[in-house]
């Protein structure tokens, strides 16, 4: 028996030692598995508006993001040239720049609502992380001096306390998630990516958006006027006119928001 054992574990052994001297594994910097369990979870949250349920009369809530830069004449002029409701989010530095807009939305606030995108566009993720190579804000406190500055930015420009907050790159982690809805905000996803960053041509921008459907909550950027992209937005609208949508702005209907981003 002893016998029968060893020349089994003999015949193994070379196979065996094979098997145990994998190549040498090289030394790298690159994430391990274990660098993945303490990566935060980012979630990018979906929303919607309550649908109209009427299939000729279809309900889109458009929403712009001005993260920084100027403004995007082509889309402005044609939301107040076609009376168009819109949701604009808005950064400090955005708002710092674009004094001549901010007038233009203050006399139209029968068509604007202007909502809240942050001080210094910087994701709303509470540890350090870098999202399409921006640099979040990495702890709690920078998270809320985002929320807070944005707002702050917002009344000084003359402009009504923000109820929604939409952060930079739109994905937050979930604690950064609880931390701005205890700041008193929901958090505006969106359902339809319609510009793709505002880095899509005009031609399947205006198809994205153009394409909308009932309850849908469309973003694009209204803060790079010479980007393709805004002269799609600007025809889209034009279409989404004629197909008879029902225009809202996010605080005019219910929104549902998943991620814990509304309820
Ligand atoms: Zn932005």
């Amino acid at each position: 028996m002893r016998r029968a054992l060893l020349t089994t574990v003999l015949l193994l052994l070379p196979l065996t030692a094979s098997a145990q001297n994998p190549p040498p594994k090289q030394v790298t910097n690159q994430p391990t598995a274990q660098d993945a369990v303490h990566a935060p979870k980012l979630v990018e949250p979906q929303l919607h508006v309550s649908r109209s349920g009427n299939a000729v009369r279809p309900r889109v809530a458009l929403t712009f993001d001005a993260c920084m830069g100027q403004a995007d004449e082509r889309i402005l002029s044609t939301l107040v040239r076609e009376r168009i409701p819109a949701t604009i989010f808005v950064t400090a530095r955005w708002l710092k720049k674009n004094p001549q807009s901010v007038a233009i939305f203050l006399n139209n606030l029968d068509l604007f609502e202007l909502e809240n995108h942050g001080q210094n566009h910087v994701p709303a993720v509470d540890v350090p992380v870098s999202i399409y190579g921006i640099a979040a804000a990495g702890s709690p406190e920078a998270v809320r001096q985002e929320v807070a500055g944005g707002a702050d930015a917002m009344l000084a420009a003359g402009l009504a306390p923000p109820r929604w907050f939409r952060g930079s790159t739109a994905k937050y982690d979930p604690s950064a998630i609880r931390q701005i809805r205890e700041m008193g905000y929901r958090i505006a996803g969106y359902s339809l990516n319609g510009d793709g960053g505002s880095l899509l041509g005009a031609t399947v921008t205006e198809k994205r958006i153009a394409a909308a459907k009932d309850g849908d909550v469309v973003l694009a950027h209204i803060n790079q006027p010479t980007h393709a992209a805004g002269e799609g937005v600007a025809r889209a609208l034009l279409a989404l006119k004629r197909r008879g949508v029902e225009f809202v702005r996010l605080s005019d209907v219910d929104g549902m928001g998943d991620d814990n981003t509304t309820q």
